[in-house]
């Protein structure tokens, strides 16, 4: 490997003179053609001093009038073909603030300048320019300095000069396509004795003499290969190495640190470039930025500065990602008009999305407004009274009307509770008449479940009990249909995205859109046994049969001596639990009594929700005491207070008694 350094010349006023081709050639030590530089022929990496010699002629042949007047018919090259007449001095002195990649391009523009820039008095230029990019890598010994550019700054393959040749050996300063990889380095050269032992000290020092390069092809694994030029250049330095008794001991004391400093090299290269692809990821990211906040300064310009405020997120998101905007290119005035007509409608869909989303949020308000009417109603009606939900109210068509108001009054104007007065009037009627509409889907469920035909008056059994898919809850008619969980909107959207949008809205759906009612025979039959137990007919006994009697004992912990003791609905409510326990009447009315005052405690130190009988407020049980001083009510009775049916935190109320106490002994 020729390790010639560049000698000094005199600065010359002609650039292209053989002498100035030789002065090239020896800047270029490794090689006589920095590969790329040139878009005519091949192997520039594997030049060999005959082929420089060649091209040396050929090039010098050249002379420099011919060139220039060659180029000055061109229009394109006239300004850049007056460059090397400028003395050398001062183009050198522009030259210098030029980057390594700007200088190749130049060399590639006309013969004349190839000239200047291959002649060894450009050096300076070079390394100027190399000094121009912050932290670049030194230029490795043997290596030119326009052949160094060429590998740090073009992706080009330095065989057939096909662009973005994916495979770098930075020590070398080439890189190689696909196609070419093959025939430029040694596929698995440990596997190859022949190779080893050709090297001095066998295949043991070979892992010293030879940097071995990772090559990573897709779908591939990783290939530890030599470089054959790297082989070829220690076979032939060994060759002319001195001959000696110890001369492959002398050769490997000489080389033995070739292939770390190679493997630096690599280091040190992907280093660097991974640096630089960061670098540029942000660059590209700040000019795309700055692209963006050009583009969006002339839509405020044009009027679009409210649209651009008014963005939604997901908006914005489409209008950054748009290919318009999203390039790394800066806006010109000639960009600007191609890609106007398409920005200024995008905003105009923005504007018209923007002003539909106003209208919603508009009628939404007006939606909570009938919502909280509902609820205003609710609260006068007796407690525990079944009312439907607003969405149940909306959907009627004893509600067209309002949905008028709400839907098409214009957006200006304000919408009152007032406007829904009239309405509100005849929700008892409303009321009963959806109450009666809503049987016929119970009965439906009943029959799906139990293939039976049934009529309304199974709703009003003590053993009807419907189950709820969400909360799990058995629950009674009439309550089933103010149960919440069934008010819930369904999971997945209606297909109706209006009809979507008004759920969310007010906040509930219509009984059971969401189809978690459920009917469960299995429960039924375990209520049936809590009937039974109390010596009535489960074919018959209705609700307010049962009602009339107070409490109903558990023999759960019977064999401790004691019965869990509960009111008939929780009974019924929970008997599918434990479907094996007894159920009986409680038979002594003392302990109904001593049950009475234990349930007022329970509620007192637990924190069920109650509704205060006195002022209706939902409060927590355990701030009876408090609230009651209020009304100036005290002590506080189980009468004060008032638990929904349908909360499932009464079913936390039970207790256990000594079955002597409750007198359920005999019975067990
Ligand atoms: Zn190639
Ligand atoms: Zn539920
Ligand atoms: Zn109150």
């Amino acid at each position: 490997m020729s390790t010639v350094q560049p000698r000094r010349s005199s600065r010359r006023r002609t650039a292209t003179t053989k002498a100035s081709f030789k002065l090239i050639n020896d800047a270029h030590s490794t090689e006589d053609e920095e590969p790329g530089l040139d878009n005519g022929d091949g192997d520039g990496d594997g030049a060999t001093q005959q082929r420089g010699a060649k091209r040396q002629k050929t090039k010098g042949s050249y002379a420099k009038t011919t060139v220039t007047k060659k180029l000055a018919g061109s229009r394109k090259r006239g300004r850049l073909s007056a460059l090397p007449e400028m003395p050398l001095d001062i183009l050198f002195e522009i030259l210098k603030y030029l980057d390594p990649l700007d200088l190749l391009r130049m060399a590639r523009t006309t013969k004349d300048l190839r000239s200047v820039l291959m002649n060894r008095s450009a050096l300076s230029v070079w390394k100027s320019a190399r000094a121009n990019i912050p932290f670049l890598l030194d230029c490795p010994e043997g290596v030119s300095e326009p052949a160094f550019a060429n590998f740090m700054f073009t992706t080009n393959c330095h065989v057939c000069l096909s662009p973005r040749a994916a495979y770098s050996f930075a020590a070398r300063c080439v890189r190689y396509c696909k196609n070419c990889i093959d025939r430029k380095v040694i596929w698995k050269p440990y596997s190859n004795l022949d190779l080893s032992s050709a090297l001095p000290g066998g295949r043991a020092a070979s892992f010293k003499l030879m940097y071995t390069y990772e090559v990573n092809r897709p779908n591939t694994p990783i290939a530890g290969v030599w470089l054959q030029q790297d082989y070829d250049d220690l076979l032939k330095e060994y060759q002319e190495f001195p001959e000696s008794a110890t001369k492959a001991e002398d050769f490997l004391e000489l080389k033995k640190s070739t292939a770390n400093n190679i493997g630096e090299r690599e280091y040190e290269y992907r280093d660097w470039m991974e640096q630089q692809e960061a670098l540029r990821a942000m660059q590209r990211y700040a000019a795309r930025d700055e692209r963006r906040d050009a583009i969006l300064d002339r839509l405020t310009t044009a009027g679009f500065g409210e649209d651009i405020r008014g963005m939604a997120t997901w908006e914005l998101q489409q209008f950054r990602n748009h290919h318009m905007v999203k390039q790394p290119r800066l806006l010109s005035d000639r960009i600007w008009k191609n890609i106007e007509p398409t920005m200024v409608a995008l905003m105009l869909m923005f504007r018209n999305q923007r002003r539909q989303r106003e209208r919603a949020k508009i009628i939404a308000r007006r939606r909570e407004l009938f919502a909280r009417m509902v609820n205003l109603y609710e609260r006068e009606c007796p407690l525990g009274e079944v009312v439907p939900s607003a969405a149940d109210f909306y959907f009627l068509d004893s509600a067209t009307t309002v949905r008028q108001i709400i839907e098409e009054s214009p957006d200006e104007e304000e919408i009152t509770l007032e406007h829904f007065a009239q309405y509100k009037n005849q929700l008892p009627q409303i009321c009963s008449e959806w109450k009666t509409s809503m049987i016929p889907q119970l009965l439906s469920v009943i029959q799906r479940a139990t293939g039976e035909e049934v009529d309304e008056s199974v709703l009003h059994l003590a053993k009807t009990i419907f189950a709820c898919r969400l909360c799990d809850e058995s629950i009674f008619y009439p309550e089933i249909l103010a149960h919440a969980c069934l008010q819930e909107p369904p999971l997945f959207d209606p297909v109706d995205v209006s009809r979507r949008s008004t759920l969310i809205d007010l906040e509930t759906a219509p009984w059971n859109e969401n189809h978690a009612l459920t009917y469960r025979p299995r429960r039924v039959d375990s209520a049936s046994e809590v009937i039974r137990g109390c010596g009535l007919k489960p074919d018959t006994a209705k609700t307010e049969d049962l009602d009339a009697k107070e409490f109903w004992a558990m023999s759960l912990t019977a064999d401790l001596g004691d019965v869990e003791v509960m009111d008939w609905r929780r009974a019924v409510r929970v008997s599918h639990i434990h479907p094996d326990d007894q159920w009986c009447q409680l038979s002594k009315p003392e302990s109904m009594r001593c049950f009475g005052d234990v349930e007022l405690m329970f509620y007192l130190n637990s924190i069920t929700i109650v509704a205060c009988v006195h002022c209706r407020a939902l409060l927590l049980s355990r701030d009876l005491i408090d609230h009651m001083s209020d009304h100036k009510v005290g002590p506080v009775e189980r009468s004060d207070f008032f638990v929904h049916r349908d909360n499932p935190t009464i079913c936390t109320f039970s207790t256990s008694i000594s079955v002597d106490q409750c007198g359920a002994k005999e019975l067990l």
